[in-house]
């Protein structure tokens, strides 16, 4: 068996001691005599797991008592909708950062249901970098100041976070959840599709501060309403139960194995410099964020000339080194290096890009 470094940008790799332990589990979980993807997710058994999830998401994650955990579907993309059905509520007002595609997404999401203000943005920088901010505009009766941390298809990060006051900081961290340590107390609400660095793709999961529930606006429709999940422990309808089960082993493996996100974030910013050490000094390769904004979990560049480019991408993926082009509306090259690729396949791929340079020098 050959497995390739995959540097997709979601859905991506997975642990593969975690993989592996799902298929060792995946026609007789714990002596039931049944698969998980086959339970009832009202059985005892299946009880246990959601459980057990949500409990170690709160340890690895250190999320206070008074947030709730939300399992859910729908992906990231419908918590550009759930979010202002639910949170702007109170004024009808909220503050947006455009610091990449999903945040805009989200922004022009939530323009359908109420006043909301554009802070900044970096579009016209092709979104290369963490667009400055004037805390003048920030508006001081907005029901909360919506992010997106991490910028998947850009490789930017917010590595400071804006002082919003008593205004609730709400985050999209599908593309770095549990790549390091975050303080949960600074957000009214995080959320994330798991597909990146949680397991495989069918689940959401979103971490609430309690009093910002059940303030949803009368048009909420049941399911989308954080109080029904809420009140029924993610359980008021079938919830995504083998994606639930994955997200269990890996964070099993995140703490067990790796020792929590504290070394979660070492092996991360270890993985990310040896690439990034690379580009600065290459004459070919270039990359594309500002360095003061770079990602940890995307790293995005260029040669400079397309043909080259597509060259390269194809190249690498003969050689094991799959899904490494550039997201199709930006072009050129992304390794996307979440917690399950190992440090490993980053030191081949850079042994490659080092060769191919040479080779196209
Ligand atoms: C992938 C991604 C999304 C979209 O997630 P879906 O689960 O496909 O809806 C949204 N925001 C960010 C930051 C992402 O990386």
């Amino acid at each position: 068996m050959a497995r390739v470094y995959n540097f997709s940008a979601g859905p991506s790799m997975l642990p593969e001691p975690v993989l592996k332990k799902a298929a060792d589990q995946m026609l007789d979980y714990e002596g039931s005599g049944q698969s998980v993807c086959e339970m009832s997710h009202r059985s005892p058994v299946y009880d246990k797991i959601i459980r057990d999830a949500q409990a170690l998401l709160r340890e690895v994650m250190n999320i206070p008592d008074n947030y709730k955990v939300l399992f859910l579907q729908g992906g990231a993309s419908s918590q550009f909708t759930m979010v202002p059905m639910n949170l702007m509520t109170k004024n009808g007002k909220a503050d947006y950062v455009a610091s990449g595609q999903f945040s805009s997404k989200a922004y022009q999401e939530a323009k359908r249901y109420g006043d909301v203000k554009l802070i900044a943005t970096s579009k016209d920088d092709s979104f290369s970098h963490i667009p400055e901010l004037d805390p003048k505009e920030f508006r001081p009766d907005a029901d909360y100041f919506h992010i997106c941390m991490n910028n998947t298809i850009y490789g930017t990060k917010w590595h400071t976070l804006p002082d919003t006051g008593d205004v609730p900081l709400v985050a999209d961290i599908s593309s770095c959840i549990l790549s390091e340590p975050i303080d949960v107390t600074k957000f009214g609400l995080l959320y994330a599709g798991a597909q990146k660095n949680v397991a495989p793709a069918g689940l959401t999961i979103v971490i609430v501060r309690e009093d910002l529930i059940g303030h949803e606006m009368e048009i909420t429709p049941t399911m989308f309403n954080y109080k029904t999940m809420a009140d029924n422990d993610s359980m008021y309808n079938t919830p995504p139960c083998f994606p639930i089960y994955m997200c269990k082993l890996v964070l099993e493996w995140i703490r067990d194995e790796v020792g929590g996100l504290e070394k979660m974030k070492e092996r991360n910013e270890r993985k990310a410099k040896l690439l990034y050490d690379f580009l600065d000094q290459s004459k070919l390769f270039k990359p594309t964020a500002k360095k003061e904004d770079r990602s940890i979990m995307n790293v995005c560049f260029v040669t400079g000339d397309k043909e080259l480019d597509a060259k390269f991408v194809k190249a690498a993926e003969e050689a094991g080194f799959v899904n490494i082009k550039g997201h199709r509306s930006v072009g050129g090259m992304r390794a996307s290096i979440y917690n399950a690729m190992p440090e490993e396949g980053i030191v081949k791929l850079v042994a490659f890009m080092d060769r191919f340079e040479k080779e196209n020098a």
